[in-house]
């Protein structure tokens, strides 16, 4: 979801593009429930996830905190770096020269867009890449996260850059030919062409984008592909296959995701969950990632996201017709039709996403929660969830403020979803046996409908 969403920002601001950035040895570990969340007629759901969250040790504790806490002001800072050089563009009168040299260039309006994007690309990508070498490099080691070397970290951001200029230059050579043809409702289209833009992204990422950064292999092992597809039959998905991607490459993240659509969706885990989790783990995972898919989760982020971005253009329409009065002699730029003005686009729209930004995590957390309902209900392991919930606390804060989850949170925190796990178990204490090491494929559990209300 991150991954796609940064890539969104890529085609619509045209100045984030900052992708992230196969060994089948499946090890035989075996779950260990804490004696509080064991099954038993005085069993506390909240006695039970207070157990579960205990397992981790302070000190491990207090560095996922902290660096999920640093990731708050990440945000803040990422926006007034790019404020910073969109001023410069401006003031510098810089965008207003790349815009000339465009124009010396070629007399058609279509390959100026598409050529001013190009230095404008490669400007923006070169001041954030200070920034970008700490972010997502030097920090990402200090908190043990990252397994990449330099030189694989710098040929993912290159890729990156690459994948940046092909995608933005497209969508900004079209979104002003329909600025230039559309006069005054140029914002509605203007949003609708970028939800369309953001379709054909989610389309694509999966066959062409993801295998730049990944190796993507079938699963072949029958222990753990036997019951996944089972459970994926069991729930109405056509799966033949399910995917593991080498992430252990980048990181030691444990992962898993659904992308595409319209034919090209697949189930995806990546090689440190399947190093790192026990059977139940992988299996209430998957259940989460099916629950995406039969809830139709991308098909609802489309609609969402077409009403969220026809709201950020009604602003930029707005905002970018008071900016230009006041300062758009000075910046030399003729108005919102001239590409001159994408800088400036692109600040009042990062000002809208960032302001926003608690809508657009609820709005994703949300769908989040109801995959983990959904895991429930279809994998029915409980005591697996909270254990990748914890592993998720590698890079996650555990037990945030109900605030903090609010504003911040894309997926649920630890707490909140080893609390729905814990619930669950309590509420289906007569279909789960006592505590076995075995997995227990969901073909052999029957089956219990998913829930209805989404
Ligand atoms: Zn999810």
């Amino acid at each position: 979801m991150t991954a796609r969403l940064r890539l969104v920002l890529a085609l619509i601001l045209a100045v984030f593009a900052f992708l992230p950035a196969r060994a089948q040895t499946h090890s035989r570990l075996t779950l260990q429930t804490p004696a509080a969340a064991r099954p038993g007629p005085n069993f506390d759901v909240k006695a039970a996830t207070d157990a579960w969250l205990a397992i981790i040790p302070p000190d491990k504790k207090a560095r996922s905190d902290a660096y999920f806490e640093g990731g708050y002001w990440f945000q803040l800072w990422d926006f007034l770096i790019l404020a910073a050089i969109v001023v410069f563009l401006l003031q510098g009168r810089v965008s207003a020269r790349i815009r000339d040299w465009a124009e010396r260039l070629t007399s058609n309006q279509n390959l100026q867009s598409l050529l001013y994007f190009v230095p404008f690309y490669l400007l923006v990508f070169g001041l954030q890449f200070p920034m970008s070498i700490y972010e997502g490099y030097v920090r990402e080691h200090h908190y043990g996260l990252s397994t990449q070397n330099f030189a694989g970290w710098f040929r993912d951001q290159a890729v990156g850059l690459a994948v940046g200029l092909i995608l933005g230059a497209i969508a900004i050579t079209i979104l002003f030919a329909i600025v230039r043809h559309l006069g005054a409702n140029w914002w509605v289209w203007g949003a609708l062409a970028s939800v369309v833009l953001l379709m054909f992204t989610a389309l694509i990422a999966p066959v062409y984008i993801a295998p730049l950064f990944n190796t993507y292999t079938k699963l072949t092992d029958p222990k753990i592909k036997d019951p996944i597809l089972s459970m994926a039959r069991a729930n109405g998905i056509p799966a033949t296959d399910v995917y593991e991607v080498d992430e252990s490459r980048q990181s030691n993240r444990v992962s898993a995701n659904v992308s595409g659509f319209w034919g090209t969706e697949r189930i995806s885990l990546n090689d440190n969950l399947l190093k790192r989790c026990t059977p139940e783990e992988i299996i209430t995972t998957m259940g989460h990632e099916m629950g995406h898919y039969v809830l139709n989760h991308i098909y609802k982020d489309i609609f969402f996201y077409a009403l969220f971005f026809l709201a950020g253009f009604a602003f930029l329409n707005w905002s970018l017709h008071w900016s230009l009065a006041r300062w758009g002699e000075r910046w030399q730029i003729r108005g919102v039709t001239d590409v001159a003005v994408l800088p400036l686009a692109a600040l009042l729209l990062a000002l809208f996403f960032f302001v926003t930004t608690p809508i657009g995590n609820t709005w994703t957390r949300t769908q989040e929660y109801e995959a983990d309902i959904f895991g429930l209900n279809a994998g029915r392991q409980p005591d697996g969830e909270a254990a990748v919930d914890l592993k998720l606390g590698d890079y996650r804060k555990l037990d945030p403020s109900p605030l903090e989850e609010f504003i911040f949170f894309d997926h649920p925190s630890g707490r909140t979803r080893i609390t729905a796990a814990m619930r669950w178990k309590k509420e289906n204490m007569n279909i789960l046996d006592e505590p076995s090491a075995e997995p227990k494929p969901p073909s052999m559990l029957g089956n219990s409908p998913p829930l209805e209300s989404h």
